[in-house]
């Protein structure tokens, strides 16, 4: 029987670029006649009508599948509610601006084919913006660094599945997700296939400033404790130069207690820089128990709205 291949495809705001995405990966997926494919697009609460775009698809193409959110979840959890619909045998998941181009995931299912579990595709080159090169370059940098596992540098969330990887990714229920870093987590066979990354074909891009500095901290907060070690250290640190300050101020009363009354400006910096190294350690920790809280709460990680596929 011929092998099922689920794409799992998050859409937020694409309506201009989507049809042209479309169009391309149905003219990639023909080269490849001997398997069955299963096109699973999440619409992440868009504004704009995607979602209408997504139901003619759907209209003409039966393997099409649409899972409509309630409202915009992120990427991390669209892609995560794509995994928990898919079915097939492998599963690909990519962006839908064509910047993961669709003629790169039939090299993932080659290497899948070769024995790979997870095939990850890797930005050779990036058409994105110098600013936006450069602060992902150190965040990976920074990333590996302080991660307690290997976080392969410069992929996005382009890749292959394969069903023993789904199944135990599937079982990743934590709210504050990055999904690269529990593929990372799974071990498997991995292996890379190089691709330039292309400019974005239309509209623009849905990760906002926030939402990429989120997901900057979800990487860090959820692989590596470093942070709150560094508070360790710095304290440490501190507590160093302080007992310092102290031995020289006590000399200073000592020796010439004439001019202690000037040591004004040495005080209001040593109370400023406390305060402020005092602030950033009580924002680290802050970073942890938000994440502590939301995962107690334990909500569903994505609304449902409606899902719309063909009977079959
Ligand atoms: N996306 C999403 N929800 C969001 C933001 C983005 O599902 O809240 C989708 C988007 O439609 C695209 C992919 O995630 O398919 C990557 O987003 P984008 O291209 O905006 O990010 P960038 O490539 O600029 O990092
Ligand atoms: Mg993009």
């Amino acid at each position: 029987m011929a092998k099922l291949i689920s794409y799992v495809l998050p859409v937020y705001n694409e309506s201009e670029g989507i049809e042209q995405f479309y169009a391309e990966l149905k003219k990639s997926l023909a080269k490849l006649k001997s398997y069955k494919f299963d096109l699973i697009f999440i619409n992440d609460g868009s504004r704009d009508d995607s979602l209408i775009k997504l139901l003619s698809i759907h209209e003409q193409d039966s393997r099409v599948k649409v899972i409509n959110f309630s409202r915009n979840f992120g990427h991390q959890k669209a892609i995560t509610a794509g995994l928990d619909y898919a079915v097939g045998d492998a599963v690909v998941i990519m962006d839908t601006d064509l910047q993961d181009p669709p003629s790169v995931s039939l090299e993932l299912i080659q290497k899948w084919e070769e024995g790979f579990e997870v095939v990850y595709a890797k930005r050779a080159k990036r058409k994105d913006t110098f600013f936006k090169r450069v602060t992902a370059n150190w965040y990976y940098r920074l990333l590996s660094k302080l991660s307690e596992i290997e976080i392969p540098r410069n992929t996005g969330d382009f890749r292959l599945l394969d069903r023993k990887a789904v199944n135990y990714l599937n079982k990743f229920r934590e709210q504050n997700r990055y999904m690269r870093g529990l593929v990372s987590f799974l071990g498997f066979k991995q292996t890379a296939v190089e691709f330039d990354r292309d400019a974005r074909f239309a509209g623009k891009t849905g990760y906002s400033w926030g939402k990429m500095i989120r997901l900057a901290l979800d990487g860090i907060a959820g692989f590596s404790t470093a942070p709150l070690r560094m508070i360790a250290w710095m304290g440490f640190a501190v507590a160093f130069f302080s007992i310092l300050g102290i031995l020289y101020a006590l000399l200073v009363r000592l020796l010439s207690p004439e001019t202690v009354v000037s040591g004004w400006t040495f005080l209001i910096i040593a109370i400023f820089f406390i305060g402020g190294v005092q602030m950033i350690m009580l924002g680290i920790l802050g970073i942890y128990i938000g994440r502590i809280y939301t995962e107690v709460q334990g909500r569903p990680l994505y609304i449902v709205d409606s899902v719309i596929k063909s009977a079959k």
